[in-house]
């Protein structure tokens, strides 16, 4: 048996090991994943694709990208462009590119093939009529008056469908199976519609596309996948891609379903994302508020990060909601081993060092990485003035405080002890600026007299600071499900209206050049990155995630 041992874990998922068993039995893993080019790709669809490149690479087969453009009235370019950016920055490559609309005069010739067996027929019933046709439950349907059109007047119709000739909704094809069938989709779904619409790919060549369920079988069949996964909602569509396989004798493809992904306080459904971005709730599809992929990167979450996300979660066959926390820890986790330290202070405070000279600037060199020797490091100016943080300092303070308060001492990160000696207020009392001295002998992490110090803040030379705008996200909805809603509330009133603060930080200088969109650890704060709005006179960061949080992993 061929498995690719790099991506092995010990415990093996449903389809893992249904795959596992399909392996042992010599057939080729062939995995696609499926996108209607209609929006952009958000977090579960992450999970898809994670699923199927995954399992491809992991026993040895292929995953093929199919774009789903069977409606064309919602589709374009533009989003097939950043459906494909958003599967490379996850770290995947598919095995061919492929689009149901490449093979639309295949899926011609096997309608044709339909009714020649007179498995299919013309109907010119409207949608309203069929649907009030199509019965109930407990009420079979009743058959079109059109079900019994012979083979020569099927062929000559779908043949002028196919040429103009009819209006949109004048007729449909339909796959002629049972009105009384306790499978509703079996009471003669509809195959292909009227539709005179300009294609993204195929222009006005065609008038007529097939339905998600006529073409997707299918196009797997083409494809020769072997595994097709898909999310648990279609398990009633499987029995309808197992029919038109059967009837038309092509490649055996097989459905398998796993639950979707949801994830608290998020919304996923495209019609209300768009929703937050038409009425301009957020900047965009790559407001880092949003689920998107592009999102996640502009706020600088990692492809591994989102990798691991999805190995976590895993494969169920049960629908359950995922605690955004854990996404929050994947990302933590990976850029705690990857993002380099800098310092940078919000909320600040001034502290004016008493008896360091004047105009005098010092060089101090500061560990990029600790988790990585190979990142470096980097020298840090420090002067008479410096930044530091308004909650690293309390003029009144409770027992065991190592920070900063009225006579305590206290380290600077990589520099100096200081000492408080004086607090000045405003008029108002608020404290403005700190008068400190330092112990010239305790630049090198000793002390003059060999005194210990708990405390150790970060800080940032007031000369050389950089300032940047920082924007802090938080939760997009103020409850953990904000698609299960009370009686007569919209999910519109749960947004947080503190889903995005913005404020302002002191940065070492170092942070100027940063490039859009890598994430940085600010020192005893969080992680930040770059935003794609900063301009050479305001850098704008974004905050990834906090450094800490109270997410417990089970
Ligand atoms: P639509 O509402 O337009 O059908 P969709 O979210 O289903 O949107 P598709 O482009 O059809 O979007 O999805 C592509 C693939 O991603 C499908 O195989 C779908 O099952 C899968 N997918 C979509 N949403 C999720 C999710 N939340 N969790 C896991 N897989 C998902
Ligand atoms: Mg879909």
């Amino acid at each position: 048996m061929e498995i690719n041992e790099e991506v092995g874990k010990e415990r093996l998922n449903f389809l893992e090991e249904i795959i596992t068993k399909a392996v042992e039995e010599g057939k080729e893993i062939q995995t696609r994943f499926p996108p209607e080019p209609n929006g952009y790709l958000h977090i579960g669809h992450a999970k898809s694709i994670c699923l199927n490149f995954g399992l491809a690479k992991r026993f040895c087969g292929k995953c093929n990208l199919r774009f789903d453009d069977t409606n064309p009235s919602k589709e374009d370019t533009e989003y097939v462009d950043s459906i494909k950016e958003d599967i490379k920055w996850l770290g995947f490559e598919w095995a061919l590119e492929r689009y149901a609309s490449d093979y639309f005069e295949q899926l011609y010739d096997w309608a044709v093939e339909l009714i020649k067996k007179g498995k299919a027929y013309v109907d010119d019933q409207t949608q309203e009529e069929i649907r009030q046709n199509r019965g109930t439950i407990s009420v079979p349907g009743t058959p079109s008056p059109w079900r019994d059109r012979s083979v020569e007047e099927n062929l000559d119709l779908f043949e002028r469908m196919r040429a103009g000739e009819f209006e949109d909704g004048a007729k449909v094809l339909r796959a002629k199976i049972d009105m009384a069938h306790p499978n509703m989709l079996f009471r003669d779904p509809i195959m292909y519609r009227i539709m005179h619409t300009h294609h993204h790919r195929t222009g006005d060549k065609w008038c007529i596309y097939p339905m998600y369920d006529y073409a997707h079988g299918q196009s797997d069949s083409i494809e020769h996948i072997s595994h097709s996964i898909c999310t648990l909602e279609f398990d009633v569509h499987r029995p309808l891609y197992d029919w038109f396989i059967q009837e038309l004798g092509i490649f055996p493809s097989h459905q398998y379903e796993f639950a979707r992904l949801n994830l608290t306080y998020t919304v996923m459904s495209k019609r209300k994302l768009l929703k937050l971005v038409q009425d301009g709730i957020v900047m965009g599809w790559d407001d880092p508020r949003m689920p998107t992929i592009c999102a996640l990167r502009r706020k600088g979450y990692t492809p591994a990060a989102v990798r691991a996300f999805a190995e976590k979660v895993g494969v169920s066959k049960r629908d359950n909601f995922i605690d955004l926390g854990l996404l929050e820890f994947c990302v933590r986790e990976d850029l705690n081993k990857v993002a380099e330290r800098r310092m940078a202070v919000i909320d600040p405070i001034k502290v004016t060092i008493r008896n360091y000279e004047e105009g005098r600037t010092e060089m101090f060199e500061c560990v990029n990485n600790p988790e990585d020797e190979s990142a470096g490091k980097r020298m840090v100016p420090f002067g008479r003035e410096i930044y530091i943080s308004r909650n690293d300092f309390m003029e009144n303070p409770p027992k065991k405080y190592y920070r900063l308060s009225p006579g305590s001492e206290v380290r600077l990160r990589y520099a100096y002890l200081i000492k408080c000696e004086e607090v000045i207020k405003d008029a108002e009392g608020n404290v403005v600026e700190l008068i400190c001295s330092y112990d010239p002998e305790s630049g090198n992490g000793g002390s003059s007299d060999g005194r210990r110090v708990k405390g150790v803040i970060h800080w940032v030379s007031a000369a050389d600071a950089v300032e940047a705008e920082i924007r802090l996200f938080n939760n997009l909805f103020t409850k953990e499900d904000p698609n299960n809603l009370p009686e007569g509330m919209d999910w519109m009133e749960l947004i947080n209206p503190e889903s995005m603060v913005v404020t302002k930080a002191y940065m070492e200088p170092s942070l100027a050049d940063a490039p859009v969109g890598v994430p940085y650890q600010f020192e005893r704060v969080g992680y930040f990155c770059k935003d794609k709005d900063s301009t050479p006179e305001k850098p704008v960061f974004n905050r990834t995630v906090e450094l800490k949080s109270s997410f417990v992993i089970k």
